[in-house]
C-alpha cells in the first residue's frame, strides 16, 4: 500500500481501491421456503483462483448473486476494503451460468466483447479507440479474434465462453466471478480458461470460479470454498479436500482427485 493511501485512506475509492480480500459475513438467502444460504461466513482473497465448491442446490449460484447484489440477502454483508462490495460493482467482471444467459440474443462477438467496455465509456456514446483496441487484444488472449463478426448465437458452447471470458477481460475489472464456465465447454477450452483465471490470479485479481466437478482440475484452484448451505470448509485446496470435508458437503459416496 503506498504512503498517499495510508496518509488519505478517504481516498482509496476515488483512485482505485488496492488490493483487499472480499470479506462474506454470516449471509443469510431465503427463496420462499427454501433457505438457500445459512450464515455463510468465508473470504476470497487477491491473486488467488478461488473455487467454489458442492453439490448441486448447495447456493453456489446464489452465493455469488448474493454477494453481487442480484439476489436480495435475508441478512449478513458483504465488503471490501471496509465498503459494501455492492458499491464495487464497476471493478466487478461476471459471467453468469450458461443457461441463465439468452443465447438468442442478435449480437455479433464483436458487440458482446464491446459491451465489456460500456461502463468504460457510457451508454449511448461511441467506443474510443483505446476501447476497440482493448476489445480486441481481449478476443486475441481467447483465441477468438477470427470469429468477431459471427453472431454469438452460431458459436459452440466452448466458443460462447471464450467470448464471454473476453467481455470481461476488456472491462478490466479487479474482481471476476465465473458462474460453471467449465459446462458444456471443450478441453481446448478448458486449458484457455484456466490459464487465463491464472494469470489474472497472478496479477493479483480477485477470481471466483463456481465449478462443480471434483475431477482433476480442481488441482488448479489455490483456494476453495465448500459449500452446502453453509461453509463446510475454507481455505488452501489441499486442507479442504479431504474425505471428511467431501463427506460432509456431498454425503455418501464421492470420489475425488486426491490433489
Ligand atoms: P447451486 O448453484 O449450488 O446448484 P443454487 O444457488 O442455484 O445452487 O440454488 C440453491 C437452492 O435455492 C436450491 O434449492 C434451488 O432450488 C433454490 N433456488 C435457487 N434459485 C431460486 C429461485 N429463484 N427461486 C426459488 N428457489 C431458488
Ligand atoms: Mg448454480
Amino acid at each position: 500500500m503506498s504512503a498517499e493511501f495510508t496518509a488519505r485512506p478517504h481516498l482509496q475509492l476515488v483512485q482505485g481501491t488496492p488490493p483487499a480480500a472480499i470479506e462474506v459475513k454470516q449471509l443469510s438467502v431465503r427463496y420462499r421456503n427454501v433457505t438457500a444460504l445459512d450464515a455463510v461466513t468465508t473470504s476470497f482473497q487477491p491473486g488467488r483462483l478461488t473455487g467454489v465448491i458442492g453439490p448441486n442446490g448447495a447456493g453456489k449460484s446464489t452465493l455469488i448473486k448474493a454477494m453481487l447484489g442480484l439476489t436480495a440477502a435475508a441478512a449478513g454483508t458483504v465488503s471490501r476494503a471496509g465498503q459494501p462490495l455492492v458499491l464495487q460493482r464497476q471493478q466487478i467482471a461476471y459471467v453468469p451460468q450458461r443457461s441463465q444467459i439468452d443465447w438468442l440474443y442478435p449480437a455479433t462477438v464483436w458487440d458482446v466483447v464491446l459491451m465489456g467496455r460500456v461502463q468504460k465509456t457510457g451508454w449511448f456514446r461511441r467506443f474510443s479507440a483505446v476501447s476497440r483496441r482493448k476489445a480486441l487484444a481481449a478476443l486475441e488472449r481467447v483465441g477468438m479474434a477470427e470469429f468477431r463478426d459471427r453472431s454469438i448465437g452460431q458459436l459452440s458452447g466452448g466458443q460462447q465462453q471464450r467470448v464471454f471470458l473476453a467481455r470481461s477481460l476488456a472491462q478490466e475489472a479487479e474482481i471476476f466471478c465465473f458462474d460453471e464456465p467449465f459446462v458444456g465447454v471443450d478441453q481446448k477450452t478448458e486449458t484457455i480458461l484456466f490459464e487465463i483465471f491464472q494469470a489474472l490470479a497472478k496479477a493479483g485479481k480477485t477470481v471466483i470460479v463456481v465449478n462443480h466437478d471434483l475431477g482433476e482440475s480442481i488441482a488448479n484452484f489455490d483456494d476453495l470454498v465448500l459449500l452446502n448451505r453453509s461453509v463446510i470448509a475454507a481455505g488452501p485446496r489441499r486442507q479442504v479436500l479431504n474425505a471428511d470435508n467431501l463427506q460432509a458437503a456431498y454425503g455418501g459416496q464421492v470420489n475425488f482427485y486426491a490433489a
